[in-house]
């Protein structure tokens, strides 16, 4: 039976995870520009600021965040929720099992107070949910998922289904935002498809800790196997933290996670080796495949693929939040000109305009992390003499490892305003 359509927003987003609910703040934090009627639609759970936070985004992961989301943070009233709890990066090392050499790149040298941030997930979401939860001008809807999107005259026509009450709904929207994750299938429904390149690795995600302080330092190292990751974290109750990112081949993964603690942790010492002392914990762990996935479209006519649905790197660079966050800014400032020119946010020649602005950051980042992936994963010993040269190339050469931290920092792109 066809529901009768009960209501009509300027912008639907679907979705509050990281991307989603960055957006809808972005749309309402200036307020003397004229705010869109705005509806956010979230699968997971009612959005909370305490303890509950339950969007699936905001797992035990932790993300390094660039400065130039850190500044877009500032300019949406999240930093101020979430300063407390990020861990300023104040030198990178990156090294090569096995071989001599490393590279170092440090805030001193690029002037700035901090190379990056590195906050754990669920803190991030609790700041992401407490920003948004106190704007009067954003209706949230969960947990409540999307079940269909089609084209409508104005717009895009939504099927929502309650998920506590089984409850059906059909909404009008000028133009869907979709921050889905690639979680939902909607973009296969509407035709659009994803290219997908598996990297035939998995990524073991988890906090550890050790004996000697990080003393504000982040490690990038590659091992035969693939690059391992430790993030510095804040201390708790005098224990030395980090995150952990450890990559490893899809068909060994699964025998890694399921080790005791104890080899677990010989193992990563193993890899690592004493640069933080010894370890001593590992906490909870979680396991991501990890492949390049890129939608063939982003924009349609009151449509855009936005955050994960629209990209999804391999968090070897940690650039797939910042990257997202760029095109989230630059698509509000967008969005908000549409409105304040009476123009419809879905006008597809605006919408054009977005991609335009955004499509030369994301190629650009989009190679730089494949190329540090292939790169910096092969044992192939052409391949590892490459990086060698690389590396030594990188540290002899001023200019080259410049290039490099700012484009791991995203400084070159923080421009909007809103
Ligand atoms: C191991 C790992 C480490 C990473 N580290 C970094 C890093 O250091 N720096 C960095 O920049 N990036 C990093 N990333 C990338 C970053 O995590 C992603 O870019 C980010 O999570 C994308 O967020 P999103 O909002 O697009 O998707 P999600 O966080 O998946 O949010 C999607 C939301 O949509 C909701 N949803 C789905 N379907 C529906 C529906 N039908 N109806 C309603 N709601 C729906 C879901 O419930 C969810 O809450 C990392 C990724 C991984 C895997």
């Amino acid at each position: 039976m066809a529901l009768a359509i009960e209501q009509h927003y300027d912008v639907v987003i679907v979705g509050a995870g990281m991307v989603g609910a960055s957006l809808a703040n972005a749309l309402v934090c200036n307020p003397q520009r004229k705010p869109p009627s705005l509806l956010v639609v979230e699968a997971a759970a009612p959005l909370k600021s305490d303890d509950q936070i339950l969007q699936p985004g905001f797992d035990i992961r932790s993300t390094v965040l660039s400065a130039s989301t850190v500044e877009y943070f500032r300019v949406l009233g999240i930093w101020e929720h979430l300063v407390s709890h990020a861990e300023p990066i104040i030198d990178i090392h990156v090294s090569d099992k096995g071989r001599f050499g490393s590279v170092r790149l440090d805030s001193a040298t690029e002037r700035v107070p901090a190379l990056g941030y590195v906050t754990e997930n669920r803190a991030l979401g609790l700041a992401l949910n407490k920003a948004l939860l106190a704007q009067e001008h954003v209706e949230v809807s969960a947990p409540v998922t999307v079940e269909s999107i089609s084209p409508c005259p104005g717009g895009m026509s939504l099927r929502l289904k309650s998920n506590e009450q089984g409850k059906e709904q059909v909404i009008t929207a000028s133009l869907v935002v979709l921050a889905d994750g690639g979680r939902s299938g909607l973009p296969a429904q509407l035709g659009i498809s994803q290219a997908r390149e598996k990297y035939g690795q998995s990524a073991l995600i988890a906090n550890v800790a050790f004996t000697s302080h990080h003393n504000g330092r982040a490690w990038e190292r590659f091992t035969p196997k693939g690059p391992l990751a430790l993030l510095p974290l804040s201390d708790i109750d005098g224990m030395h933290r980090a995150a952990l990112v450890w990559t490893h081949p899809d068909k060994d993964i699964q025998q890694i996670f399921e080790l005791g603690d104890q080899e677990f942790l010989t193992q990563l010492q193993l890899d690592f080796g004493n640069r933080v002392g010894k370890f001593t914990k590992v906490g909870k762990r979680a396991m991501f495949p990890l492949a390049l996935s890129t939608a063939d479209e982003q924009i349609r006519p009151a449509l855009v693929l936005l955050g994960n649905v629209a990209h999804t790197l391999h968090p070897v660079a940690g650039q797939g939040f910042n990257l997202a966050l760029r095109d989230t800014m630059a698509l509000a400032e967008n969005i908000l000109v549409s409105i304040a020119q009476d123009i419809s946010p879905g006008d597809f020649k605006r919408l054009q305009c977005y991609v335009n602005e955004v499509n030369t950051d994301q190629l650009m980042t989009i190679r730089f992390s494949d190329y540090m992936t292939r790169m910096f994963s092969s044992s192939n010993l052409v391949i590892a003499g490459v990086r060698h040269l690389g590396m030594a190339s990188i540290d002899l050469l001023p200019p080259l490892r410049n290039t490099l931290s700012r484009q791991s920092m995203g400084m070159r792109q923080a421009r909007v305003r809103l």
